[in-house]
């Protein structure tokens, strides 16, 4: 059989479902779902996104199938309407409308009112006996068929819209304010306007037959699949080129016939805070985009429960029928078309971490969903909003109370933002780009602004409600936003804005409190979110804390399902303990170079890089001994127990060296020994290739003193922790072994060290002795290597560079044009290449447990944060992942989804064992 380009839905039953989103897009498998469920839609069809990528394959030409199914599914539209398409005398009409897999608002382009010209605006005049209506549906017509079929569009970035300019200009002849005080001959003479506009600036001609209409406008939705803004949103969301857009063809309902019809849209819950209340927006007498666009300021959904009681209440059951039926929060649109209610979209509804959160908790509450469910529809990265930091609220106080509130908008996007005042998207990007905080400010936004809002800390618009564009956007992006702001004067050409009697300058500071939709004039500080205030400085009582507890109850379903160990990256007491308030379970990678640059460590340092002969090494190095042991106690008491991985030395000796004539001077007379001696020793140090070189354990190789001091350190540090009652299990972690001899010489070494701290100590720990695994070397040899190493470690960063051979820091010339190319879908700096680096890992974990059957192994590079690569690290059977404290909420969240979406056998793998000594 041929296939199927067309779907139908309408009287009650659909050919497609939610299922089929892939095939009809979002609002095409959702508009079929709703009618299926009996919910009032105007009927229509959708023509899928194969069909999309057919036109992008084949020079934009469609299959030869589509236009007799299409056909075919007009008719039979035209016969449950009771119209027919074209006809003067009852012409039905439709709107053409964009429609992805993923819902993408706004950047894809919708035309009302299809099917009008001259002719068909008669016969609807004489159905409707309302010539201004007919008029306006019709201007409107032509101007989004203009915008988007013929290109007339707004040029430059300070430009208005050609038609909007036709229409001011036709409201000051005409010495009226508003567009409803034009009457119908007004617009009717706007329709001949826009159209010679339309001849003149494009040298088409506006195309009067409805099919002609008709197909010109598919073409433009399937074309907008690959204009600008939509590719920007692509990439900015990881949506795919290949998913395709489908295009629904829909019987237009009117919202714009008189104070009896308007339209809205609303939110089944609160999608900034994530209350259970119903929360939307209408107009009265308005169409379509009026609501979301800005131009009117539209009216709380609750005032509907006054204007009309019964349609409130309709919606007010739709609203609960839809929960009930996709147990979900929902974004839903409405017609409301001579007081008779009509759906025209609903999907699962874009919200806040905030809300995502509050919203997932109580629907488990409500029985609504289960805990697992709720962890899936919780992307780990949403919880770095709740980290982030809020205003000071007393400072702020004291701002609003010395005359700095500027004015107060909608809290469309919660979060406390300071930057500079830029008025265009442009400008904000410009200026991020250059470093500078800044706060977008637009009368109101449009999916072109996309780019700058997104380099914007926060988004301030003049118009516009809770549902318009910016918020919508800003809620998604979890960026700070007060919209609606309706007292702000802002004025593009001259980059100002005005309130209040005061003037504000484009580069001007200004404060956005999201949360309470509060502006505020200059520079406010923020401080620690609440779950931070709880979990770290300890200044807030959970019970007083809604949103931790939210946090917190998320955390708990979420270590009740993962099966990986969640680490910490730490080198001092402070972050370990943060780490440990975060949920860490141990620390993955104690980096002991850090410490050698605090104070009064690097000058030993020094002595002992430059040392000439193993006496001065040694000396030293005993300077260096008492200064690590105490670092060491600190973190082994901050860990109160867990198991702390400590790496030896590892970066290039040269980084520790003075490179300025000034302090080689220094330190040469610190040594008593001459200037040319330190100097020449740096020069001697200099490394062609650093990342390559004299580093890792060839430090410890050449040198063993340096090893043996660092073990002496942890292991005193450890004998002295169990004296004072508290357990340590360090774990010693050799670097950069791409061969099992290099680790059998440092593991003597290591070991010969601890037995002798315990001998003269008097006390036993346990401890243990791995690797990293970071060259190819070391990940091919895994089994050679295993039969030393007790754990391995996964240095992903540098097993990235190695295995890639693309130094990290010189990548930026050529990695973003490859990853822009899609050599590379992401950074694999940032994302694990899985194909490349995680097929070593693979062969590692593989080889690795089949010489030591109990190796444990964990990944210590930035990755072990990433919520994709600790996915694939569950998937390869890793033991734990190690990340930086404050990511570890967020990979025990993703560890947990992992676990959801990839069942393991050893489901709750066991605590780090003090593995019995093997013997050689
Ligand atoms: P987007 O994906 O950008 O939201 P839509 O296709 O939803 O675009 O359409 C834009 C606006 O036009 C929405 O407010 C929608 O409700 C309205 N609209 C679309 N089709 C119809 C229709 N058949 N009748 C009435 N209004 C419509
Ligand atoms: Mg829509
Ligand atoms: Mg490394």
């Amino acid at each position: 059989m041929a296939t199927k380009y067309v779907y139908f839905f309408g009287n009650g039953k659909a050919e497609g479902k939610t299922e089929m989103k892939n095939l009809l897009g979002g609002k095409g498998a959702n508009l079929a779902e709703m009618t299926n469920i009996g919910l009032p839609v105007p009927p229509g069809f959708s023509i899928t996104t194969e069909v999309c990528t057919y036109y992008y394959a084949n020079k934009r030409k469609y299959p030869k199938s589509l236009e007799k199914e299409v056909l075919t599914a007009l008719a039979k539209v035209e016969r449950v309407m009771g119209a027919k398409f074209g006809d003067p005398k009852n012409p039905l009409l439709v709107s053409i409308r964009s429609g992805a897999r993923a819902s993408m608002p706004g950047m894809m382009d919708t035309i009302l009112n299809l099917g009008l010209n001259d002719q068909t605006v008669v016969g609807v005049i004489n159905k409707t006996n309302n010539e201004r209506f007919a008029y306006d549906s019709y201007r409107r017509f032509v101007q989004m068929y203009g915008d988007v079929v013929l290109g007339l569009k707004p040029v430059s970035k300070d430009d208005i819209d050609p038609f909007e300019v036709i229409i001011d200009e036709k409201k000051r002849e005409r010495n009226v304010k508003l567009d409803t005080e034009l009457n119908a001959a007004d617009l009717k003479d706007l329709v001949g306007r826009f159209k010679r506009a339309i001849k003149e600036k494009t040298g088409h001609e506006f195309p009067e037959d409805p099919r002609t209409q008709m197909w010109g406008a598919i073409g433009a939705v399937f074309g907008s699949w690959m204009n600008e803004r939509a590719i920007a949103y692509r990439k900015l969301y990881d949506i795919p080129e290949s998913w395709g857009t489908a295009v629904n063809v829909q019987t237009m309902v009117f919202g714009n016939m008189g104070d009896d019809s308007g339209t809205g849209v609303a939110f089944t819950r609160d999608a900034a805070t994530g209350r259970n209340v119903f929360y939307g927006e209408y107009l009265m007498n308005a169409q379509g985009e009026d609501v979301v666009a800005g131009i009117r300021t539209p009216l709380p959904i609750s005032k509907l429960a006054q204007d009309d009681p019964a349609i409130y209440k309709q919606l007010e059951k739709i609203r609960s029928t839809l929960e009930k039926h996709y147990r979900d929060m929902m974004d839903i649109e409405f017609t409301i078309q001579k007081g008779k209610l009509f759906m025209l979209q609903c999907r699962v509804g874009k919200r806040t971490a905030f809300a995502s959160i509050k919203i997932a908790v109580d629907m488990v509450g409500e029985k609504l969903i289960g805990d697992a469910e709720a962890l899936k529809r919780i992307e780990p990265d949403q919880l770095n909003q709740l980290l982030r930091p809020i205003f000071d609220l007393s400072e702020k106080a004291n701002a609003v109370k010395s005359g700095r509130l500027l004015a107060k908008g909608l809290n469309a996007g919660p979060g406390a933002a300071t930057g500079r005042v830029v008025f265009n998207a442009a400008d904000a990007e410009a200026w991020a780009k250059r470093g500078e905080k800044v706060i977008l400010t637009r009368i109101e936004t449009s999916p072109e602004d996309i780019k700058g809002m997104d380099a914007a800390e926060g988004i301030l618009t003049a118009r516009g409600g809770m549902t318009s564009h910016a918020a919508l956007v800003a809620r998604q992006m979890g960026k700070v936003c007060v919209a609606g702001c309706g007292e702000l004067d802002i004025s593009y050409s001259s980059h100002t804005m005005s309130v209040k009697g005061q003037t504000l300058k484009e580069g001007d500071w200004i404060s956005l409190d999201g949360t309470t939709g509060e502006v505020i004039a200059g520079k406010i500080n923020t401080k620690p979110s609440e779950v931070l205030q709880v979990l770290i400085d300890k200044t807030l009582d959970p019970k007083s804390a809604p949103v931790y507890q939210e946090f917190a109850r998320i955390m708990q379903w979420a270590d009740k399902f993962r099966s990986l160990k969640i680490r910490t990256n730490a080198d001092q007491p402070d972050q370990a303990s943060n780490a440990v308030a975060f949920g860490a379970e141990g620390i993955g990678l104690c980096r002991t170079e850090h410490m050698f640059f605090g104070e009064g460590k690097i000058g030993p340092m020094r002595e002992m890089i430059l040392a000439d002969t193993l006496d001065q090494r040694k000396k030293a190095l005993s300077k260096l001994l008492p200064l690590q042991r105490k670092d060491f106690a600190g973190i082994f008491e901050a860990m109160n127990g867990r198991p702390v991985t400590i790496r030896t030395i590892d970066p290039p000796l040269h980084e520790f060296l003075p490179h300025e004539e000034k302090e080689q001077r220094q330190l040469a007379s610190q040594m008593g020994i001459s200037f040319e001696k330190v100097k020449q020793r740096v020069e001697s140090l200099h490394e062609f290739n650093p990342m390559l070189g004299f580093r890792g354990c060839r430090l410890g190789i050449v040198y063993p003193e340096i090893t043996e001091m660092q073990a002496r350190a942890i292991f005193e540090a450890a004998a002295e922790t169990k004296k004072k009652g508290i357990n340590v299990e360090p774990e010693v972690m050799i670097p950069l072994v791409g061969n099992v001899k290099e680790l059998e010489h440092q593991e003597k070494l290591v070991r010969e060290v601890a037995t002798q701290v315990m001998k003269e100590q008097g006390v036993t720990f346990k401890y243990l002795v791995g690797t990293m695994i970071e060259v190819p070397r070391g990940a091919v040899t895994a089994d050679e290597i295993a039969k030393v190493a007790e754990f391995f470690s996964f240095g992903t960063n540098d097993l990235t560079q190695t295995a890639l051979g693309v130094s990290r820091d010189d990548a930026a010339t050529f990695l973003k044009p490859y990853v822009e190319k899609e050599i590379y879908a992401k950074d694999p700096f940032e994302v694990l290449d899985r194909g490349g680096v995680g097929s070593l890992m693979k062969i590692a974990v593989e080889k690795g447990r089949a010489t030591n059957p109990g190796l444990k192994v964990g990944i210590c590079g930035e990755h072990g944060g990433e919520p994709s690569s600790v996915e694939f690290c569950h998937m390869i059977g890793l033991n734990y992942v190690s990340c930086s404290p404050f990511r570890v909420p967020i990979a025990r969240l993703a560890a947990a989804r992992a676990a959801l979406a990839y069942p393991r056998k050893d489901s709750k793998p066991k605590a780090a064992p003090g593995k019995k000594r093997r013997k050689k």
